[in-house]
């Protein structure tokens, strides 16, 4: 595929892609295609993908509904909790407007207790995701698949076969080496792309809903990015930081806009949207698909499982992969897991990395950008 427009078009194009994605989804509607609003990396889109539908992303990430969604929810709860509950109470989101089915995961606790309300708004159906990852929490959460395979074919009346299923995890796996595939350019060094740019492709591309044409799409970046690299088209020197923790995006990324003002280059993104979401494939040589599903999902190191080995084996594979200088967590205000973990990840990004880290907490507010640009700027000028 040619894209015809240069690379920082296509990657405003992509930064907007969420909001260019309403309208398309009311198209999909209109056709007839059932949508299937989700809130979780360890959701197996395939299953939804393997009946036809389109698969939205409902974690909100702006503070604009924050106030409603204090009026029935504690205040002292993470940020994206209370923005995707102020969106779906005030029927501001889209997605949220057009989804038949909202599926949850029992992950964190502000998370599970709040899709409890939902389920006044919308159907909910929630998946129970073992804590653990040992022998009888794959076996589980393999159960928790089928379970979730015969709820869509009860609520949309639809068989899903095991050849959809295997066609939906080949595609799948085809869209994550496409954008492993853009992602992992930034080892290189000098840096090719900034890491905001970066980051709204990844983003960006999850609100696209033909998957055929997204992967075609971000091979064309990958090979129009490394044609510019050849020519002499890369960024200056500067010290190259990891970012890990709580999912970021919309109120939360003037964190990686702070480290880049403040001229750091952020390289690699180990959060969900980033790596955490995107690095295992689901293994397509596996007789049992849903064994296949169940062992690539619950292999995510999110900070819900405990222990969290997996967190670690790929936050330390990416610190050598991509020659961090530093690694600096972002963790939502109120996410409990991600706050408590933040000690062990210092020591392992201190100790065992000889490398710096910070973490800084924040919401969607703008409220604390000029302690933050402080901090930032301290830690930078450090390295
Ligand atoms: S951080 Fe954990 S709970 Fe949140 S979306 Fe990612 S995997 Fe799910
Ligand atoms: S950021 Fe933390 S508290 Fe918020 S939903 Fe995700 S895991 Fe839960």
């Amino acid at each position: 595929m040619e894209l015809i427009k240069d690379l920082p078009e296509v990657f405003e194009d992509f930064a907007e892609q969420r909001k260019n994605s309403f309208l398309a989804v009311k198209k999909i509607k209109e056709a007839g295609k059932p949508v299937v609003g989700v809130f979780c990396t360890y959701l197996p889109q395939e299953l939804p993908a393997a009946m036809g539908a389109a698969v939205v992303g409902l974690c909100s990430t702006s503070d604009e509904t924050v106030a409603d969604a204090e009026k029935d929810l504690p205040r002292n709860l993470c940020p994206l909790i209370k923005s995707s509950y102020g969106f779906a109470k005030t029927d501001k989101c889209p997605f949220f407007y057009f989804s038949d089915l909202i599926v949850g995961e029992t992950t964190c606790d502000g998370k599970k207790k709040m899709y409890e309300y939902l389920g006044e708004f919308k159907p909910v159906y929630v998946m129970q995701l073992p804590n653990t990852q040992n022998e009888d929490g794959y076996e589980m959460y393999r159960k928790e698949i089928i379970r979730f395979k015969e709820k869509l074919e009860e609520h949309f009346q639809v068989e899903i076969t095991e050849e959809s299923i295997r066609e939906a995890i080949h595609q799948k796996n085809e869209e994550r080496k496409a954008l492993k595939g853009l992602y992992q350019l930034m080892r290189l060094d000098p840096l090719p792309m900034k890491g905001s740019d970066l980051f709204h492709v990844l983003y960006g591309s999850t609100f696209k809903f033909d998957k055929e044409q997204t992967i075609a799409e971000l091979k064309a970046i990958k090979q129009k990015v490394e044609k510019e690299y050849a020519e002499g088209k890369y960024l200056e020197k500067a010290p190259r930081i990891l970012i890990t923790g709580s999912p970021i995006g919309g109120g939360a990324f003037k964190v990686v806009n702070l480290i880049e003002e403040n001229g750091g280059a952020v390289v690699a993104f180990e959060n969900c949207t980033g790596a955490k979401s995107t690095e295992e494939l689901v293994d397509e040589e596996e007789p049992d698909v849903y064994k296949a599903l169940a062992e690539r999902y619950l292999n995510i190191g999110c900070s819900c499982m405990s222990p969290n080995p997996n967190r670690f084996e790929l936050l330390g594979k990416m610190i050598e992969e991509y020659k961090a200088d530093a690694v600096i967590e972002v963790v939502l205000t109120a996410c409990h897991t991600y706050n408590v973990e933040t000690f062990g990840v210092k020591r392992f990004v201190t100790e065992q990395h000889g490398i710096p880290y910070m973490a800084v907490e924040t919401d969607y507010s703008n409220g604390d950008v000029g302690q933050l640009n402080t901090r930032i700027a301290a830690f930078l000028e450090m390295l």
